[in-house]
């Protein structure tokens, strides 16, 4: 499995827009891999994408990716670094020729209704252009060869309005994608560790980065420690598996360079945009 990360912050970006902290003006002076656009994420090339941000336009630029020709579209939820439906509704006819098939679009019943809003902005709903599937936490499902886990994340209005996943490939590796929440509920472990999940692969979210305490809708760094040890001694990962912290904020207070300082030092990789990691699943008895 191939995963690439074509947007790794928070919803204001670094640099954000509006802001002159420390961080943002060491992006707009350095660019490269200080620079950070709204999270999105490539599997296989295309063969799922996760999330579709305002940034998805500026992605596929960047990228080079033909949209039209993505069939499955896994959202996480509603917040706009992560759905920006108003550009999802260019999708229809009368904005876009050649679309030869509809897009599989899997979305829980909160985050449906800012797609709703949007399409009713538009005054239609194209139904040939869209197969929308509504899912529930604690569930699994197919996309092609993924099979896919719900988890409501704790985040938005910690009503399951948001998820996170695991997306387990047949025959191949296992990953934990946890694009937006605050630390893990027992409920959530508990579910992991019923399905005997073992991550080759895990996404966390590092938002807050080096900030100090709690955080409670996203994670910062210690939080990050806590999850991987937790997450080691249950047996849902090991020492094989691969670790990558991703969303990062600029109010976090780190550079992408004094972030991956921090983090080299317990073995963790820092994303950054373009970068690309392939999973391999180990045999296992
Ligand atoms: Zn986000
Ligand atoms: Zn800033
Ligand atoms: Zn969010």
């Amino acid at each position: 499995m191939k995963i690439k990360y074509l947007g790794t912050a928070a919803a204001e970006r670094i640099p954000a827009m509006f802001c002159s902290c420390s961080v943002c003006t060491n992006a707009r002076e350095k660019g490269g891999r200080e620079l950070r656009t709204q999270t999105q994420t490539l599997i296989d090339d295309g063969r799922l994408m996760i999330d579709f941000p305002g940034d998805s336009y500026l992605h596929q630029m960047k990228y080079g990716i033909n949209f039209n020709g993505i069939r499955n579209l896994l959202i996480t939820h509603w917040h706009s670094d992560h759905l920006y439906a108003e550009d999802l509704a260019y999708r229809m006819k009368g904005y876009s020729q050649g679309i030869e098939q509809r897009l599989e679009v899997y979305v829980n019943a909160y985050t449906m209704k800012f797609i709703e809003r949007a399409f009713e902005l538009e005054g239609r709903w194209d139904t040939e252009m869209f197969n929308f599937h509504i899912v529930r936490p604690y569930e699994s499902f197919m996309i092609d060869q993924y099979e896919v886990f719900t988890l409501p994340a704790q985040h938005g209005n910690f009503k399951a309005d948001c998820f996170i996943y695991v997306i387990r490939e047949k025959s191949g590796p296992t990953i934990l994608w946890t694009h937006d929440t605050g630390y893990l509920t027992d409920s959530m472990f508990e579910f992991l560790t019923q399905q005997g999940f073992h991550f080759d692969f895990v996404s966390l979210d590092c938002t807050s980065q080096t900030l100090p305490g709690k955080i409670s809708a996203h994670m910062n760094w210690r939080q990050n420690l806590a999850l991987i040890e937790a997450l080691k001694e249950k047996h849902l990962a090991s020492a094989k598996t691969q670790f990558v912290i991703n969303h990062f904020s600029h109010n976090g207070g780190q550079t992408y360079a004094q972030m991956r300082e921090i983090a080299q030092r317990e073995g963790v990789m820092v994303a950054y945009d373009g970068a690309e990691y392939e999973i391999t699943a180990p045999q296992r008895n």
